[in-house]
Parts: C-alpha cells; structure tokens; sequence
C-alpha cells in the first residue's frame, strides 16, 4: 500500500511566534487521534524549522522546508543548504514548486542540482511539476511535465528515488481558486506514474506517492482524492486554516 500524505505548505506566511503556536495546536490535534491514516508534513519557512522541530518531535507530524541551495556549503549569501535543514530535524523539502520556477528562476538543471543536494543530506524530496494554462490550452501539458520530470528527476538511481513525492500541481490551479477536475488530476498522476515505471520499473512506480495541489480544499478534496493514482495532496492557502486542513486530512 503507498503512503498517503498530506502535506501543508505554509509559504512566506506567519512570524515565528505565529508560527509555533499553529504548529503546536496541530501537533496537538493529531496526537490526539488514535491512528491518523495518513501522514502530515508542514513545510514552514525557514525560521521556524527548529522550532518546529522541538515541537514535533515527538508526535505524528513530520516537518520540511519549502526550498534548499544547490551547493552544499560556503560564500552563498543567504541562501540555506540542505545539510542545514536536515540539522534541525527536518526530513523532507520541497524542490520545484512553480512560485520557484517563475520568481526565482530556478530551471531544470538547478532543480535536478537541489534534488540530488537534498537527497545527500538524507531529505527526502517533494518534487513539483504541472504545466501553465496556456501549455494545457496548446495542449502541451503531458509533454511539459514529461521534460520537467526527466530533466529535473530521472538521473536519480532507483534507491534514490524512495526518498521521493511527486506533486502535480497544474500552475493555473495554484492560489486562484480553481481546481484540476478529479478526472484531469488522475489522468496526469497516472501518466506520472507511467513516466516512472518506464524509467524505474513497477515496483519503484506503485510505491511512489503523487500528491495533487492546486487550490484543493475542504469542498474538492474527497472527489480529487478518489482517483486511484491520487494519493494525497500539497496544500497551500488551505493549509493556514487548521479546520480546513484537518479537514482536507480527513478527506483522504
Ligand atoms: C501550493 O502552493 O503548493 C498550493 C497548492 O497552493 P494552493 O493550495 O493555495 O493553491
């Protein structure tokens, strides 16, 4: 049976204080239920991952960052390794989110670089594809996340690729409100899954999760987590509201 993940990206929002203190209601809420089914991860900006961390340590929430630097170490002014990361208790980073992608400019190359930087540090990867609106409307959106996947994923080994989640998170669902319909959202993870099982074979295929994100909330979440290449979801507005997160955790 694959994992079934849940995993909250808080973005550039709350200050330290505001920060632990949702952190802690979570992590009290969770431990509070007997046996969640599926796994929580909050990938909280920088500043509060130790944090974080001490809070969590203990419970059933696992923790990331949203971004690591693709070299290991040295004069890089304000950036934040993945070594570093992983030093306070972090186990998992997002590599590839599409606000990255378009502000930051951050390319295939560097993304297969931050990957494998990650992946040394012993972080596990949640690595985001998905295709702008004009690319779905020209009809490119399988060929786009097919490049994203190769460049970005496909020289790792297969051992690597247990440190693994994809996220598919069409970039036109993300933050505006509109939603990939549960047929167009299993269509794409399951042609994920088939890029994978081409590369890696069947077995490393079947158990990699691939997360859905783009404006999943409460109302969507049980329809697009039905579909049987669905197995969970990168949540981002949503996941700043504990009643809607734990909501959508519920729903899977
Ligand atoms: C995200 O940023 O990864 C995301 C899915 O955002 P939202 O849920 O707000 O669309």
């Amino acid at each position: 049976m694959r994992k079934k993940i849940v995993a909250g990206n808080w973005k550039m929002n709350m200050d330290l204080a505001e920060g632990l203190k949702f952190a802690s209601s979570l992590n009290k809420y969770f431990s509070e239920k007997p046996s969640p089914k599926a796994m929580v991860i909050l990938c909280t900006p920088f500043i509060h991952l130790a944090g974080v961390s001490e809070i969590v340590k203990h419970g059933k929430v696992a923790l990331g960052a949203q971004n690591c630097a693709s070299e290991a170490s040295g004069a890089y002014t304000g950036e934040i390794s993945a070594w570093m990361i992983r030093s306070t208790g972090a186990e998992y980073v997002i590599i590839g989110h599409s606000e990255r992608r378009s502000y930051y400019n951050e390319d295939d190359r560097i993304l297969n670089r931050k990957t494998i930087m990650a992946i040394n540090s012993g972080l596990k990867v949640i690595f985001c594809c998905g295709e702008s609106l004009s690319e779905r409307e020209s009809k490119n959106h399988f060929m786009i996340v097919r490049r994203q996947l190769e460049e970005g994923l496909f020289s790792l080994s297969e051992e690597q690729m247990d440190m693994v989640v994809i996220a598919y998170e069409p970039v036109w669902a993300i933050g505006t409100g509109l939603t990939a319909t549960p047929e167009q959202a299993q269509e794409m993870h399951k042609y994920i899954r088939g890029l994978v099982k081409e590369k890696y074979g069947n077995e490393c295929a079947k158990k990699l999760p691939v997360l859905y994100g783009g404006s999943c909330k409460p109302s969507n979440a049980s329809e697009i987590f039905a579909g049987p290449d669905v197995d969970g979801g990168l949540i981002g507005g949503a996941s700043l509201k504990k009643e809607d997160f734990t909501a959508i955790i519920e729903a899977l």
